[in-house]
């Protein structure tokens, strides 16, 4: 890291202890930015490092409910709002058992980056809680979300906070927590959260945009090249909103997908997989991925080793943090890796990023990749404030335009830092120069 930047970085050590998803993050951001400072040293003089890397306000807050049985449980909320330069704060809500105060601030802190290379007018801000969903019947749910949002809904507005999905909140969580809003509030305000149902304000295209934005990246990545994903073999981890789209888009654009994965394992389906039975499995029977395997011939269930042991020319992360490690990488380049985009927030450990971007395989950020998802929720709020609903055509046009916008801006910014091809320097110069500049705009507030 630079001289100039390691002392802010050693401040955001300092203050927040314990927070490594956190340290992570802000690392690979500022690991990015020297040559940045150094043509604008205003950016350390204004103190836009420092204000960038401390939240603008953290929320943390009880969240009591009652279970099935009748007994009191007790989880943690958070919210984080981390930067309003460019908009209303906007990112998601994660209800997952590894919920804390760093998991929020990594993403929280990733999101501003990323909401600022959509082009779209939104901030960033992240939230959660430590409640998991696994095995809770759809009445716990509805419990759980409506006393999340009996206190979070003071600190939101189409204007000030607009929260969406994440792991383990997804359309059903969405209805839950905006139905509370609406009462509590007695306003009908759809723009206050993205993900509706389409029948209640929700945007066509919302539910697939980060699956399918993440392979257009991939697509524009290879396309620089004068490749494509035609008969490409495709591995994809995950089985949740995010890997499925991703699989339906690449197959959509004639690629091989020949596994994909969940936290107990993963599924080799050399035939292809069948997109329509794993929708069945997750989204209807709420299943594993064991429960492909069952109804699938030919498939089969790895439980030891990892997917990415599985050969293939282009790797979709669509699972979680920190899920593709070094030895990972070394196992992909070896077999022949081409391409990787995160459809995931930060799924590539640093090593692991440092290893292939030096084998030269094309690797593209979640920040960029993964951003269509946050730029469709823009779109549904664009579609909420104007009472319109558009095509689904229509907004997978937008959709398409949007993440073309991004790779050709990480392509320019990088060389115009000169790092021709470097997507990872690309994406946090250019995500980072827009929200510096709004914030030099705006003063010291
Ligand atoms: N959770 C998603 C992300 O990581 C989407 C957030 C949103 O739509 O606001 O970008």
């Amino acid at each position: 890291m630079s001289p100039a930047l390691q002392p802010h970085f050693d401040t955001v050590l300092a203050r927040n202890p314990g927070e490594v998803e956190f340290h992570q993050a802000v690392a690979e951001v500022l690991g990015s930015l020297a040559p940045v400072v150094e043509r604008h040293p205003e950016y350390v003089d204004q103190a836009i490092i420092e204000r960038i890397c401390e939240p603008e306000r953290q929320l943390i807050f009880r969240v009591p409910w009652v279970d099935d049985q009748g007994q009191m449980q007790i989880n943690r909320g958070f919210r984080v709002e981390f930067n309003s330069a460019l908009g209303p704060y906007k990112g998601g809500l994660r209800f997952h058992p590894s919920v804390y105060l760093g998991i929020v601030k990594f993403l929280g802190f990733e999101q501003i980056f990323k909401n600022s290379l959509t082009g779209m007018p939104i901030g960033g801000g992240k939230g959660g809680s430590d409640f998991d969903p696994r095995g809770r019947s759809d009445a716990e749910i509805m419990r759980f979300c409506q006393s999340f949002m009996t206190e979070l809904y003071r600190h939101l507005g189409e204007h000030t906070d607009v929260p969406a999905g994440d792991i383990g909140v997804g359309g059903r969580e969405i209805g839950y927590l905006f139905g509370q809003y609406k009462r509590i509030t007695n306003r009908y305000e759809s723009g206050v959260l993205t993900g509706k149902g389409i029948a209640w304000g929700g945007s066509l295209v919302r539910t697939e945009a980060t699956g399918y934005g993440t392979v257009m990246f991939a697509q524009s990545m290879l396309g620089a090249q004068g490749k494509d994903l035609d008969g490409r073999r495709v591995t994809v981890s995950g089985s949740g909103n995010v890997a499925t789209y991703a699989i339906a888009k690449a197959q959509q654009l004639g690629a091989d997908v020949v596994a994909f994965s969940d936290s107990s394992g993963y599924v080799v389906d050399e035939a292809g997989v069948d997109l329509a039975l794993l929708r069945e499995v997750k989204e209807v029977q709420r299943g594993r991925v064991a429960d492909y395997v069952e109804q699938r011939p030919g498939a089969r269930l790895v439980t030891s080793g990892s997917i990415w042991d599985v050969p293939t020319e282009v790797a979709l992360p669509c699972a979680t943090q920190n899920e593709l490690d070094e030895s990972d990488a070394k196992q992909l380049v070896v077999n022949g890796l081409l391409a990787v985009a995160e459809g995931a927030n930060m799924p590539a450990t640093p090593n692991a990023v440092a290893l292939m971007r030096e084998a030269g395989v094309l690797f593209g950020p979640g920040k960029a990749a993964n951003a269509g998802g946050v730029a469709t929720s823009a779109l549904e709020m664009q579609q909420n404030a104007s009472r319109d609903a558009w095509s689904f055509d229509y907004t997978e046009d937008r959709l398409q335009q949007i993440m073309t916008g991004i790779h050709d801006t990480c392509v320019a910014t990088a060389e115009e830092y000169g790092a021709p091809g470097d997507y990872v320097l690309g994406a946090n110069i250019a995500g980072f120069i827009k929200v510096a500049d709004a914030m030099l705009a705006l003063g010291v507030i």
